[in-house]
């Protein structure tokens, strides 16, 4: 799979012709974002980087990426409606973590009070790596699923249009045509339209909760546009708007410079560093209000590092999907080894074993957004510090997987062109919808290939690491 372009690859100069072509229709396209340099600007903006050439992924582990989010959906849905779960898991992690600890409170006081909505709205991301087996085959291993913010589904449903274009510029016009199309924007529009529907106020609007800096406004914008054509109002707002503009009426419905919210959709909201007091506040009102919340802090709280170590103990699934025995052997075939730093013999003898081979592990702690998780020597040290003290237990130890490197070009403005071993991360976005105990809508949405160059362990494009890319099926 690695030599899917293997004669382009070697020929510079028909390289470089087809980057220019790149380039350019990414421009045209839209697959873009704002500048480093001037992030609050839309008059000056670049591409988005991204690869130059389609990625290969083998066809049967993609089909079981797409079949299995469905069971994804199921699964975080009935995560989120477990308290004692929740609790449970969650007990050791929230001592020691206080970002944690403080979306627990709240998920602890809404629930004290009485939730305002009944309507659930769910959009996640599922990514995954394909794991190199000894004997050269590849496995699909989930890396970790986004409950909250899970980006770049506007972006990717632009790519895949420059990519069979540069395939022909290479003279590949019969695999140009096998690209497949894919628009996740207009899934999660849909699962957004929903929730706004059954929320069942014409004149009440869809919220994007957006972030200070915004810098990939346009991928959010994609989806903000298929709601305009759907005819649903979209306001976008950062938590500080919410403290300074936000209310709740007597039945705890939520306005917001005056006007009526009935989906809070958040892409902020899931690193510390945002939350000040009023930013504390302002959460806390979204989460006690009447609007639908996309995640509600339950939801958020499913997607955390150490509830998905613990989603790997065996016979865990089984009792959260008591009836689903096969989505629960369709979900568990994708776990990598997750192990519990708790304090105790278990974690005692992880712990020594990571430290013993730090490279068969990554050491992450419960956060997102990227760049968290700790590696090799760094892994070794970190433990050794951290072995006897309670805040291991913040940590959680997964496998490290190691899939079979390719050669392509990562197309970023203002840097040279030149070749990288590449690795790549599959993410399947899942949408759901519940009213009451009823799912009333639940599909997978489309997909995002991420790809990176193997000197980076950790980080996604957001971060400067990962470029978008597009599956060539194999
Ligand atoms: P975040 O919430 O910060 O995105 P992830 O668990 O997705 O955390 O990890 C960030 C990146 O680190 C991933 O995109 C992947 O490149 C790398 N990574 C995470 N877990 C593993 C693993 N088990 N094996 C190899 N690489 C990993
Ligand atoms: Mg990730």
């Amino acid at each position: 799979m690695a030599a899917a372009w293997q004669d382009v690859v070697r020929d510079a100069a028909a390289v470089q012709e087809a980057a220019a072509v790149a380039v350019d229709a990414a421009l045209l396209a839209g697959v873009l974002m704002r500048t480093g340099e001037q992030p609050h600007a839309s008059d000056v903006v670049n591409y988005a980087p991204f690869t130059l050439l389609p990625s290969a992924v083998p066809r049967a582990l993609f089909e079981q990426a797409y079949a299995v989010q469905q069971d994804f959906n199921l699964l975080v849905d009935a995560v989120s409606q477990n308290k004692e779960f929740l609790e449970q898991t969650l007990a050791s992690t929230i001592k020691v973590d206080d970002f944690t600890a403080r979306l627990f409170r709240i998920y602890m006081q809404v629930l004290e009070e009485g939730l305002a909505q009944t309507v659930f709205l769910g959009i996640n991301r599922s990514d995954y790596m394909f794991d190199c087996g000894l004997d050269g085959t590849a496995a699909l291993r989930q890396i970790e699923i986004n409950t909250i913010a899970a980006s770049f589904g506007g972006l990717t449903s632009r790519t895949a249009d420059v990519h069979r274009l540069v395939l022909k510029v290479l003279g590949k016009t019969e695999e140009a045509s096998h690209l497949l199309p894919n628009n996740p924007a207009e899934g999660l529009a849909l699962g957004i339209a929903k929730a706004w529907e059954l929320y069942g106020s014409p004149r009440a609007v869809v919220m994007f909760l957006v972030e200070e800096v915004q810098r990939n406004i346009f991928d959010q914008r994609c989806v903000e546009n298929e709601l305009w054509n759907r005819n649903i109002r979209v306001l976008r707002k950062r938590f500080r708007d919410v403290f300074e503009q936000g209310s709740l009426d007597a039945s705890r419905r939520l306005f917001v410079d005056g006007q009526e919210v009935a989906v809070v959709y958040y892409r902020e909201g899931y690193v510390p560093q945002v939350y000040d007091q009023q930013n504390w506040e302002a959460r806390l009102l979204l989460e006690r209000s009447r609007a639908v919340k996309c995640p509600d802090i339950a939801t958020q709280l499913a997607g955390t590092k150490k509830v998905q170590q613990e989603l790997s103990r065996p016979g865990t699934l089984e009792k959260l999907l008591p009836g689903h025995p096969e989505a629960v052997a369709r979900i568990r075939a994708t776990f990598a080894g997750l192990y519990s730093l708790d304090q105790g013999e278990e974690g005692d003898r992880i712990a020594a074993a990571a430290i013993a081979d730090p490279d068969r592990f990554v050491l992450k702690p419960q956060r997102e957004g990227g760049g968290n998780n700790v590696y090799g020597e760094e892994l070794r040290e970190v433990l050794e510090k951290i072995k006897d003290s309670p805040e291991r237990t913040s940590y959680i130890l997964m496998d490290k997987i190691k899939p079979q490197p390719a050669l392509n070009y990562l197309l970023r403005a203002h840097s040279p062109l030149q070749v990288s071993k590449c690795i790549s991360e599959l993410g399947i976005f899942g949408i759901y919808v519940r009213q009451g105990q009823e799912l009333v809508l639940s599909q997978a949405a489309g997909h995002l290939l991420r790809t990176k160059a193997i000197e980076h362990a950790d980080g996604g494009v957001a971060a400067g690491v990962a470029v978008l890319d597009t599956p060539y099926l194999v």
